[in-house]
């Protein structure tokens, strides 16, 4: 059977991530997460003092960066030059320098030919922000992931530990507002994508109806 490339978009705490994950897995596909790959960007960003918003040091890191992904007992590892950043790349500090440092074009454009390549051949299945209008505008299936912000706040905060929910629901509405408002391939429903809003839908009936799409798609 052919393999598809599948692409996910959606705001940040939408759910991509996992039912990205768990779409691949079910098809036996690569799982790629771009986001990891900007997230590593800010990590050495803020570990070499460097400030997110400048535009020619943080074009350098990220062009100096070496990725791979793994997969280890069921996981997906991220490794930039030889050190697995998996858990340094989770919290709210290094997502909101990895969303700076994702408006710069240079940066953008530093990561986009490892993404293509990573995506070339199909049976991959990539998430972000801009996979269906930038990186792979040729993909098989495009999903649009939404859920509302007080929803994805909820979420967020289950996942962090001590956080506070008013907290968490600020820098994810902050967040969002830099990706969707930024110049370049900003967060945006690719015109041939399919929106799926995950409010009050559990994971599985998301990764479910993914899936339905993929056989649609796959009998065309
Ligand atoms: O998906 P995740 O929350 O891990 O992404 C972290 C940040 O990386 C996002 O807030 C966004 O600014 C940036 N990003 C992007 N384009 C992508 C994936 C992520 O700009 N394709």
């Amino acid at each position: 059977m052919r393999e598809l490339t599948i692409a996910i978009d959606g705001p940040a705490s939408s759910g991509k991530g996992t039912v990205a994950r768990r779409v691949a897995e079910s098809l036996g596909y690569a799982y790629v997460d771009t986001g990891a790959m900007y997230r590593a960007v800010g990590l050495h960003t803020l570990r070499a003092g460097a400030d997110p918003t400048d535009p020619v040091a943080t074009t350098g890191i990220a062009g100096s960066l070496h990725f791979g992904f793994d997969w280890h007992k069921g996981q997906l590892r991220i490794i930039v030059d030889r050190e697995d950043v998996t858990t340094a790349i989770r919290n709210e500090r290094v997502g909101g320098a990895a969303s700076a440092v994702a408006v710069h074009p240079g940066v953008r454009s530093a990561l986009l030919q490892t993404q293509r390549d990573l995506g070339a051949g199909g049976g991959v299945v990539m998430d972000g922000r801009d996979i269906g209008t930038v990186v792979l505008p040729d993909a098989d299936l495009k999903i649009f992931l939404d859920a509302a912000l007080e929803e994805r706040a909820r979420r967020r905060h289950a996942e962090l530990p001590g956080s506070v929910l008013d907290e968490v629901r600020g820098e994810l509405a902050a967040r969002d507002a830099q990706d969707s408002g930024r110049r370049t391939a900003p967060l945006r429903q690719a015109e041939d994508a399919v929106r799926v809003d995950t409010t009050g839908h559990t994971i599985d009936e998301v990764v479910e109806r993914v899936l339905g799409l993929v056989h649609e798609r796959r009998g065309r």
